[in-house]
């Protein structure tokens, strides 16, 4: 679904968003805060849109932390926010192996982060490697096999900082010498704010490498599939046509939004800049767009 034309928010166009949606869907880095760093005007903002009775929910690709962990940064943050209005990708993958009958004996291998580890505990399902897994290397030697957990039934890839070739060769043989076994994308990010200065290789990167080996495509369960999006709808009882997803991105957020037929607002407060969002070659286009969040509590208050 592409939108011909996409408005500056106004004062007039901000009274109208917060009259026809019930909903706000938040991306966080570039939105809500930048690496560990809140946005101005952002707690302010918030606090308004609940006493107007608005739902948020906080929607995040980020898949190194789980939603608890995401809860105390919130809270660290100045913010109040509860785990059950967090989704984050690394709750996803967790979510989709649930809600498709994965067997709780099979194990999951994990190349990622403490997130991941975290959601796929309290969903009750076994994760294996993780961070740790890169203290490990790999002896190329003549008649030396690599030895790997035939009980894996699937592989989960978000941001590993500590990715390497033994945990690349676990990964593929799970895959390879398994068929069945299932590969899971917690989110495609090309780069991400791992710090608030400056860019890094995001997830899409770790699973770029695992595509590579294995030739398979992954099932992505962040932003813009449609996944978090449908499990999001069944926990929150609200129409997506009175939701706005407001985000930094136009590939992962703006997309998310608009494949559920959601209002969309971006801002440019994160990874997407003007000219960007106005080049021809760009054909996401937002509903509306304002340099950052706290600007729908100042034009309405206007
Ligand atoms: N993945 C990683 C590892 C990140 O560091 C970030 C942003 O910092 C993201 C994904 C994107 O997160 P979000 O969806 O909240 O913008
Ligand atoms: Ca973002």
């Amino acid at each position: 679904q592409q939108q011909q034309q996409q408005q500056l928010l106004t004062p007039h166009s901000v009274k109208d968003l917060l009259d026809s949606v019930d909903a706000f869907l938040f991306d966080c880095d570039g939105v809500i805060w930048r690496g560990d760093v809140l946005i101005d005007g952002v707690a302010d903002t918030l606090d308004m849109l609940r006493s107007m009775g608005k739902k948020l929910v906080f929607v995040t690709n980020n898949s190194r932390k789980s939603r608890r962990q995401y809860a105390k940064k919130f809270h660290s943050l100045g913010i109040s926010v509860s785990e059950d209005e967090i989704f984050s990708s690394s709750f996803a993958a967790a979510m989709f192996l649930k809600t498709n009958d994965f067997p709780k004996e099979k194990k999951v291998y994990v190349i990622g982060g403490e997130g991941i580890l975290d959601e796929l505990e309290l969903a009750g399902y076994t994760g294996l490697g993780g961070p740790e897994d890169g203290k490990k290397t790999l002896q190329l030697k003549p008649n030396w096999l690599f030895e790997h957990d035939k009980s894996v039934g699937a592989v989960v890839v978000g941001l590993d900082p500590d990715i390497n070739y033994y945990k690349l060769q676990y990964g593929t043989l799970c895959i390879r010498e398994n068929p069945g076994c299932l590969f899971i994308a917690t989110n495609r990010d090309s780069v991400g704010h791992m710090t608030d200065l400056q860019e890094y290789p995001g997830a899409g990167c770790m699973v770029a490498a695992i595509c590579g080996s294995t030739q398979r495509e992954p099932i992505v369960v962040g932003k813009p599939s449609t996944f978090m999006m449908k499990f999001l709808l069944e926990k929150f009882n609200i129409s997506t046509s009175r939701m706005c997803m407001v985000g930094d991105r136009l590939d992962t957020d703006i997309l998310f939004g608009q494949n559920a037929g959601c209002r969309t607002l971006l801002v440019l407060s994160g990874v997407t800049n003007i000219s960007t969002l106005e080049d021809s070659s760009n054909h996401i286009r937002p509903d509306y767009y304002t340099s950052k969040m706290s600007d729908i509590q100042k034009l309405y208050l206007e």
